[in-house]
């Protein structure tokens, strides 16, 4: 906890970076506590993105996120890159230690997870299959989290089978791909169904997928928050089977960073949802 001669500065770093929402959630909770500091916008052009880093300390920032394009380009920039975000191929969160270097941490996968464990407190990820849609960057981070909590049998499905099946090959078992084309029968005996494409968002076509092969009891996720139920959503929630959208990810993966710079883990309230919830 900050006493009164302590400011914590942290942003976002990004290009672009003015549509990002997580100054809003970040100052809400700096508010809501009481602590002295800011969270800033940070936006840092590609080719300087070192230089940035590498100002944070000069500059007294106990760290930052990183969002589009800084998330894979940061991994050789920084002292230490934790395990997990390694793992993930991405760092999300950049944390300055007392001596000034810089530690790469990855928080979407832990916000991943506690969005679906948030909406379902007995979720597990052992529970059955697990069919995965789309193969890009935050597809990363979901399936690494999802293995770490237990997946044995995820499915892996997207537009272009290549990226679906080097994932497959890098991750290893339990990831399996699955072709575009069959992706509707991948369906069949699942327990979670997580779309991690940009289809459905605000702007795109709707995911072109067909439930009749998924079971009742599925849950259906859309890491997607705008809009907050995407036409994949509307579709579950209307075939009787649950539903967990994008936003509990967006808020979860702020918290444990939030923790790291400011020493205080913060919860999601429902101030906080409709705070964020106005800016949509
Ligand atoms: P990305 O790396 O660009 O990946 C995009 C994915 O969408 C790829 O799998 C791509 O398939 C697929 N795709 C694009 N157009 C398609 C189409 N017409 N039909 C089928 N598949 C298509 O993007 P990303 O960073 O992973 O982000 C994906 C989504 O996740 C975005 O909507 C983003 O807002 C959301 N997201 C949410 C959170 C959160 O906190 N809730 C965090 C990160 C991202 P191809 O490989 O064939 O191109």
């Amino acid at each position: 906890m900050a006493d009164d001669h302590t400011y914590t500065l942290a942003g976002v770093m990004g290009w672009p970076v003015a549509h990002s929402r997580s100054p809003v959630i970040h100052n809400h909770w700096i508010r809501q506590l009481g602590l002295r500091g800011a969270y800033v916008l940070l936006p840092v052009q590609p080719a300087q993105l070192e230089t940035a880093l590498r100002s944070l300390p000069v500059l007294g920032f106990a760290g930052c996120n990183l969002t589009i394009p800084h998330k894979v380009a940061a991994l050789p920039l920084v002292d230490r890159v934790e395990p997990l975000a390694q793992r993930i191929g991405a760092i999300n969160t950049i944390v300055v230690e007392p001596d000034g270097s810089l530690t790469g941490r990855n928080t979407d996968g832990f916000g991943y997870i506690q969005s679906l464990l948030d909406a379902r407190p007995d979720w597990r990820a052992d529970a059955g299959p697990v069919t995965v849609v789309g193969a890009g960057g935050a597809a990363r981070a979901v399936i690494v989290s999802l293995i770490e909590s237990g997946a044995r049998d995820i499915r892996l499905t997207n537009r272009s089978w290549a990226k679906a099946h080097d994932m497959a090959q890098e991750f290893g078992s339990p990831v399996h791909a699955v072709p575009w084309e069959d992706r509707h029968e991948a369906l069949a005996d699942v327990a979670l169904l997580v779309n991690t494409t940009n289809q459905g968002m605000q702007g795109e076509a709707a995911l072109d997928l067909a439930l009749d092969r998924l079971p009742a009891h599925a849950l259906v996720s859309d890491i997607i928050y705008v809009p907050m139920e995407t036409p994949l959503l509307a579709a579950a929630r209307q075939r009787g089977n649950a539903t967990v959208n994008g936003l509990g990810m967006l808020l979860n993966q702020a918290r444990p960073a939030f923790e790291a710079w400011f020493g205080v883990l913060p919860d999601i309230t429902p101030a906080l949802l409709s705070e964020v919830q106005a800016t949509f």
